[in-house]
């Protein structure tokens, strides 16, 4: 067992992303890796002292100025972060038009897409493709490339000369570029690891992903 505490925080606004139907497997997926708590109240977000990871499968990207400021205030004081796949959806908001699901903002939320060092574009259909493991690294520890059935997620990632990032991962798709899956980045005295992966019930219970998320949960915390 660890003594590791985890935020998971998700929402139950879309059935694509529910944390009602991926909370649990989640959970499953973290195993012993952290004793987890799931919630969908972002006032959480606004007190984070208790925990040592906030893990973050929100695609509504709408916070309050408080939530917003306690999620940055917990990183740069040495809090760990780990966005996973939806958490990098930055530019998406619960519809105020019923018939609809997402309204879009302008820009990706800045701060958080700072802290994050890049942010979910688009994605086609769920479809098999191959992970690349580019780097030997604490979160890459005992992972291979691998095969995985999941959202090939297209993401503005600022992984140029000049980037603070470590890109741990990317993804070999028949048809895509090569995105970036998994990366790594240091904002003030806390750790930053984000994972494209984690929609489908195949992702989640990948070994390979569930490998990639545990050793994140220890290195970010
Ligand atoms: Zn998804």
């Amino acid at each position: 067992m660890t003594d590791t505490t985890a935020l998971l925080i998700g929402e139950t606004t879309f059935p694509f992303h529910s944390i009602d139907e991926k909370g649990p497997e989640l959970a499953a997926a973290i195993g012993d890796a952290a004793d987890v708590t799931t919630t969908t109240d972002r006032d959480a977000l606004c007190d984070l002292s208790e925990y040592d990871v906030l893990i973050d499968y929100l695609t509504d990207s709408e916070l309050t100025e408080d939530q917003l400021e306690g999620v940055l205030s917990f990183v740069r004081d040495g809090g760990g972060y780990l966005p996973l796949h939806c958490g990098a959806d930055l530019i998406s908001t619960a519809a105020a038009d019923p018939d609809e699901l997402l309204d879009q903002r302008e820009e990706p939320v800045p701060e958080l897409r700072a802290v994050i060092g890049g942010h979910f574009l688009t994605h086609p259909e769920e479809s098999e493709f191959g992970v690349d493991i580019l780097e030997d690294h604490p979160v890459t520890d005992g992972v291979e490339d691998f095969q995985i059935f999941d959202e090939p997620y297209q993401l503005d990632v600022d992984d140029g000369d000049d980037s603070d990032l470590t890109i741990l991962a990317r993804m070999d798709h028949p048809d895509l570029e090569d995105y970036p899956i998994a990366w790594t980045r240091t904002e003030g005295d806390g750790r930053v690891c984000y994972i494209s992966l984690g929609h489908t019930d195949e992702a989640l219970q990948n070994e390979s992903f569930r490998t990639l998320l545990r050793n994140a949960i220890a290195w970010t915390a």
